[in-house]
């Protein structure tokens, strides 16, 4: 007899986690999978960043470290924010937590009450939604589509804040969409954050240095809402980190305050050697970012030029980050004479189990018209998946 809390039974399973297991089993099995599920560069740490981590053993990085974070870790995100964004948040502002995953959910634990609303913008993150009925808040889904390039209008936002609003979740450049808000979007945005009170957004800043087109602005950045936002952003994306395990906040004191109290109680401080490794990244000075990023935009133009060849995909070209969005919902109500295609995680399932692709379905991300596609991988498989991708969808009719 299993007797698991009603909090753990509303959680979902991560989509984009269990596609990625599901393919590695598949992959073990010794399937020729090609993975576009998870969202990691393809790329190793840079090395300076490596080389501090194993210093940082040598020199004995081996106690508890301070529960918010190193005081030169906070030092140093506290000049990032300064110099790559212009933003003032004090090493006292900074929270470092085990991925901008965890910094997220301390965040909504800390200031939403059972029952306040918080609104997210699909096509979201998966782990917003999940995130926030965690906390036993309730999400309220305000959707763009494909046709808006996968972005919200202002009015829409309006239209859902109500007296019970507490919370924005806002990211750009966007996963799953790769979609970048302009700074004349963000501010009309931010306009009407500033008319009600006791209203936050969280920015989830954490794919800023993966931008093709334009800048990233930064939503704190907007000086009358500066109080309001918390900006999330972390190492995993820009310095090729995902295993390291470290995000962070900028956020009002009291919010970083909250934070921390949750951390002393649930994880302590986080890894030791991670935030020495992390310390580097932030400091770095040299060009793997750039090199990175023009990996990104070639492989962006790639798989963007080969999908819009497959009929019945609509693509909307992406700014930033490594995912495309395309819309399949042509495909529903077909069949290949054995697979009837209903929606996306039909398509999702039928791409893995007939073309040995696997995508994400779109539903996980308030998208149900589309799948995800990560991008983030070689050139010559990226070019192999959207062939095989193109076979397989050729036999639904
Ligand atoms: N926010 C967004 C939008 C993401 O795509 C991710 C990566 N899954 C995260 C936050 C969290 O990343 P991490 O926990 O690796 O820092
Ligand atoms: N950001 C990645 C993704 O969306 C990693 C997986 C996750 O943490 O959800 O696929």
């Amino acid at each position: 007899m299993e007797y698991l809390s009603d909090r753990i039974k509303s959680l979902s399973v991560s989509q984009t986690l269990a596609m990625a297991q599901k393919s590695r089993e598949l992959k073990a099995k010794g399937i020729d999978i090609i993975s576009l599920s998870l969202g990691e560069p393809d790329f190793n740490t840079p090395d300076y960043i490596k080389e501090a981590a194993k210093k940082a053993i040598d020199d004995n990085y081996s106690k508890y470290p301070p529960v918010p974070g190193y005081a030169d870790l906070r030092e140093a995100i506290s000049k990032k924010f300064k110099d790559e964004n212009g933003l003032t948040y004090s090493p006292d502002q900074i929270i470092v937590s085990a991925g901008g995953k965890h910094s997220l959910i301390n965040v909504i634990l800390s200031i939403v009450n059972p029952g306040d609303e918080v609104i997210i913008l699909a096509p979201y993150w998966v782990s917003y939604y999940d995130q926030v009925i965690f906390a036993e808040g309730k999400p309220v889904v305000i959707s763009a589509s494909i046709e808006n390039d996968f972005k919200i209008k202002p009015e829409q936002l309006e239209a859902a804040i109500t007296s019970k609003t507490r919370l924005i979740i806002f990211n750009s450049p966007s996963n799953p969409t790769g979609m970048v808000y302009n700074r004349g979007e963000m501010e009309k945005i931010a306009r009407i954050v500033e008319k009600h009170e006791g209203l936050f957004i969280i920015s989830d800043e954490i794919y800023e240095h993966i931008i093709f087109t334009g800048e990233h602005v930064s939503m704190a950045s907007f000086n009358f809402i500066y109080d309001r936002v918390i900006t999330v952003n972390g190492v995993s994306k820009g310095y090729a980190m995902t295993g390291w395990r470290i995000g962070y906040i900028g956020a009002p004191l009291w919010i970083a305050k909250a934070c921390d109290k949750l951390q002393g109680q649930f994880t302590s401080g986080v890894c030791s050697i991670a935030q020495r490794a992390a310390l580097a990244a932030v400091q770095g000075k040299d060009n793997s970012k750039q090199i990175m990023k023009e990996a990104f935009l070639r492989r962006r133009n790639l798989i963007c030029g080969l999908l819009k060849e497959v009929k019945g995909i609509k693509v909307s070209v992406p700014q930033g980050a490594f995912y495309v969005m395309p819309d399949i919902s042509y495909f529903f109500g077909k069949s290949d004479g054995q697979t009837k295609i209903n929606n996306s995680d039909d398509i999702a399932l039928y791409l893995l189990d007939k073309a040995q692709v696997a995508v994400v379905g779109g539903d996980a991300f308030g998208a149900p018209d589309c799948i995800r596609i990560s991008y983030a991988t070689a050139d010559e498989l990226l070019v192999e998946a959207v062939n095989r991708i193109k076979a397989a969808l050729e036999k639904l009719n």
